[in-house]
């Protein structure tokens, strides 16, 4: 298949809500079923893992925030790098032998 013809796919599976792009690592994960919530995730530095989650809360607080700025947002995501909980730990059974 041409990648022309992926990313077209992949752009109607994001405007479906089957997938959800991850902006810094430009890269797809699978969107949990009826999952309409703000883009926010948790991106594992050691294995790559990346863990998508609802946060209504901060998407709610970041549309607050832009309101006041009178800054129109199109799109909210929010990334969090660092390590998993498999990662930390295994790096911490390392930094105790
Ligand atoms: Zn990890």
């Amino acid at each position: 298949m041409a990648a022309n013809s992926i990313y077209r796919v992949l752009l109607l599976f994001t405007e479906l809500g089957l997938v959800r792009r991850v902006e810094s690592r430009q890269a797809y994960v699978v969107a949990r079923d009826g999952d309409p919530g703000s883009d926010m995730f948790f991106l594992c530095d050691g294995c790559g893992a990346v863990t998508a989650i609802d946060q209504p809360q901060l998407a709610a607080l970041l549309t607050s925030q832009a309101s006041a700025l009178g800054f129109r947002p199109h799109h909210q995501v929010v990334e969090v790098a660092g390590q998993c909980r498999t990662c930390a730990e295994s790096q911490s059974i390392k930094e105790q032998t």
